[in-house]
């Protein structure tokens, strides 16, 4: 079969590899459509310590169940839409309400959506695969991953019974956009995107988000968000995230920074004002139960899919979004 290899940052090769057949507990399924991520980019620019070199790549899915080991849930003909990640329901982080952090949410990964045929493995198979209705088409379907994370964002906000008035999101980004869409599904009443990029912020318009330019952000009336997420993984972003959000409120440092970076913050502003840091990582199975729930019947999340390309494209999608250009692209193998 066809599939896309990360050789090195900057390169990925089309390369001829054998179809995996699949054991007991798992499944195979003929990729149908595969969405491209940031996680995937900053791998191709400068390697990630989760995604190993030369090897498959790309994580986001949808496809058809074309082969199953004894006692899989799925049987060929399926169609279905997962994650590429399973806690193991067993450790310490599992038991006590922490999947997202499993000590072994990765041992089991699935790389290697930008290719024709993809296994899926038993835990991932029994966990985080569910079926794809007929209505949600597979470019859709693939978005499962992302909106995962952003579901586990949410489900931290609502636990920690925060007020759901208005919220900020910072950084039109797929993963922007999406929280700008689900926290107006579950009650915020006003969510501003802010951000640089004027054709992001016009999809992040039609999503139902008030949007600004990030030097235009002003203290939602006069006292600052209820909520502010930071989705930007800069830095100087996570730093300045504290100073938009309203006294007693909750400020959500979401985009991952570079390793080895350091932020600070006024120790006065944090305490006095008392201002609540989180910090959701990846997601538990709950998170991706909702957001399955919120892409079936909820969310229309078609407007970040911005290009269309086959394997062959690999190339000029990682260049065309290094560019800037688009949203997500999907791969049709
Ligand atoms: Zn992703
Ligand atoms: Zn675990």
């Amino acid at each position: 079969m066809k599939a896309l290899l990360l050789v090195e940052p900057g390169r990925i090769e089309l390369a001829s590899v054998a179809v995996p057949e699949p054991k007991a507990g798992e499944v195979l399924i003929c990729v149908k459509a595969s969405t491209t991520c940031g996680t995937d980019l900053k791998a191709f620019n400068r390697g990630h310590p989760q995604i190993p070199m030369p090897g498959p790549f790309g994580h986001e899915y949808a496809g058809t169940v074309v082969a199953a080991g004894t006692d899989a849930p799925f049987s060929p003909g399926d169609d279905v839409m997962g994650v590429h990640s399973a806690p193991c329901q067993q450790c310490y982080w599992c038991q006590n309400g922490q999947e997202n952090l499993c000590e072994s949410i990765m041992a089991t990964k699935v790389l290697g959506t930008y290719a024709e045929y993809l296994l899926i493995p038993e835990r991932i198979a029994r966990l985080n695969l569910f079926p794809k209705s007929k209505a949600m088409s597979f470019d859709v379907a693939s978005l499962l991953e992302p909106l995962a994370c952003v579901a586990q964002g949410i489900l931290e906000i609502q636990m920690a019974s925060v007020s759901l008035g208005s919220a900020l999101v910072i950084g039109p980004g797929a993963i922007g956009l999406m929280f700008a869409s689900a926290l107006k599904k579950v009650g915020f009443g006003h969510v501003t995107l802010a951000g640089r990029n004027p054709a992001r912020l016009a999809v992040g318009e039609r999503l139902g988000a008030t949007v600004t330019q990030v030097s235009d952000i002003k203290l939602h009336e006069g006292r600052g968000y209820d909520v502010v997420i930071e989705c930007t993984g800069q830095v100087e972003v996570w730093e300045a995230s504290v100073n938009y959000v309203r006294r007693g409120g909750h400020v959500m440092l979401f985009g991952g920074c570079k390793g080895g970076t350091t932020a600070t913050f006024d120790t006065k502003r944090l305490h006095y004002d008392q201002i609540t840091l989180m910090s959701p990582f990846h997601f538990g199975t709950e998170a991706v139960r909702t957001a399955h729930k919120w892409l079936t019947h909820e969310l229309d999340l078609s407007p970040l899919i911005t290009r269309t390309a086959t394997l062959e494209e690999g190339t000029d999608v990682f260049a065309a979004l290094n560019r800037g250009e688009g949203i997500k692209t999907v791969f049709h193998p």
